[in-house]
């Protein structure tokens, strides 16, 4: 057997595709290269030629899945169910554990950086004080690029991680904060905590939660992405509900069966928030609003739609604010952030952000929803200053608010 690891792909799993090709046209480096080799098809039977002892795990097979975003769009798709998003972690896990220089300096640095709270944090620091000095034009242009994205971090509301409030009546919420959420987009968890309370929840940002170790697990960085795992069961798993902002959070969060010996649990009570949110409003917990706000243009992240197969919600609590929601993309196609890949890829990444753009630029909407951090980096740091974009969850406050105000 090649493989070293206990988590590489299975032969149920390399089976499982019958080489149909109707992922192809989902996939968007295929997409953009027409390469075989760019496509689901084409990795999987990489994988496989590794499983039958073909070729090595070597620097070759590591390009072929370096270049997948890890979008998941190809598993909806799939008429065999081939759990590819599974495959590709596996296969990535192998790739560290066996192909020299796997740990080198800047994908390391990268990761640990971008999944550790405490270094966000730090990070954070330099980033707001470039910003309150006004020197961010002396970062390298593709940093400039990406510090573009984050929203003004000077004024930031306090920290979230430690709050307790709410009166509980529809049951108790936990909420993972998340690393970039919480330090770059906080504003978004505070709207979460408020929504939610006035909900009739009672809602808790445990202190001992971490990182949720999604981009560890995307990465193959197998045993970091466990530890992660086993903090955050032990930190999560009171309450009745875990959710998060992020959706590339609650998707990882979701899979903790895989990651957590005794993860399923928490995994069962995870919902991303916009669904949290939604639940709120079917049952009249929160108020369906009377106004017309005009129109907003949707992004869906591909950790809420691929990942969770979470389409709907969004869309409920748009519309219940009041928004005529415009879709911008019928097949969803990755806007390039996928966590790390905008530095990785640099080039690829930069197609798909500018393709994303045009799209939203194509329905003449300036009001843009996306309910994921990386994406909406993405698209402000690839859309004009007078675009603006929001989590629906915001979205729905900032409307709640007006209605309020009279
Ligand atoms: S759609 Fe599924 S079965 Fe068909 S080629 Fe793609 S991964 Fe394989
Ligand atoms: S995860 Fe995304 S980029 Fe990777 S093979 Fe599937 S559709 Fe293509």
């Amino acid at each position: 057997m090649p493989w070293v690891t206990d988590v590489h792909p299975t032969t149920d799993e390399l089976n499982a595709c019958v080489q149909c090709g109707l992922c192809l046209p989902v996939c968007p480096t295929f997409r953009l290269t027409g390469r075989e080799t760019a496509s689901p098809r084409g990795r999987l039977q990489a994988m496989n030629a590794v499983h039958q002892g073909l070729v090595e795990v070597d620097q070759a097979f590591a390009s072929i899945l370096d270049f997948c975003l890890g979008c998941r769009a190809c598993e909806p798709v799939c008429p065999s169910l081939v759990p590819y998003g599974r495959a590709l972690e596996g296969a990535r896990a192998e790739i560290v554990e066996q192909v020299p220089g796997r740990g080198n300096q800047r994908r390391w640095l990268l990761g640990a950086a971008l999944g550790s709270r405490s270094l966000m944090s730090a990070a954070t620091s330099v980033v707001s004080l470039f910003q309150r000095l006004g020197l961010t034009g002396l970062a390298p242009r593709r940093l400039r690029r990406l510090s573009s994205g984050i929203r003004t971090l000077t004024g930031r509301p306090p920290a979230t991680v430690g709050h307790v409030g709410g009166s509980g009546d529809a049951g108790t919420v936990a909420l993972l904060a998340g690393c970039i959420q919480d330090q770059w987009f906080r504003p978004v968890n505070h709207t979460a905590i408020d929504l939610l309370e006035l909900a009739g929840h009672r809602v808790v940002v445990p202190d001992g939660q971490t990182c949720c170790g999604a981009l560890a697990a995307h990465d193959g960085k197998t045993d970091e992405a466990r530890r992660l795992a086993a903090r955050n069961v032990d930190a999560l798993d009171a309450a009745d509900l875990v959710t998060a902002t992020a959706a590339g959070c609650s998707a990882h969060l979701a899979g903790y069966g895989h990651w957590a010996e005794d993860g399923g649990d928490v995994a069962s009570k995870t919902v991303d928030v916009t669904v949290a949110v939604a639940r709120a409003i079917q049952v009249g917990r929160l108020p369906r609003l009377r106004g017309s706000r005009g129109p907003i243009a949707i992004q869906d992240p591909c950790h809420l739609r691929h990942g969770q197969r979470v389409v709907d919600e969004p869309r409920i609590v748009l519309q219940a604010a009041g928004y005529e929601v415009v879709e911008i993309d019928d097949v969803a196609l990755c806007c390039g952030a996928a966590g790390i890949y905008t530095i990785l890829q640099p080039e690829a990444s930069e197609r798909l952000g500018n393709q994303k753009a045009d799209q939203v630029r194509s329905t003449g909407v300036r009001r843009v929803a996306s309910a994921n951090p990386g994406c909406e980096m993405q698209l402000r740091s690839h859309l004009e200053d007078e675009y603006v974009v929001r989590h629906p969850i915001e979205w729905y406050a900032i409307a709640l608010e007006e209605e309020s105000a009279g």
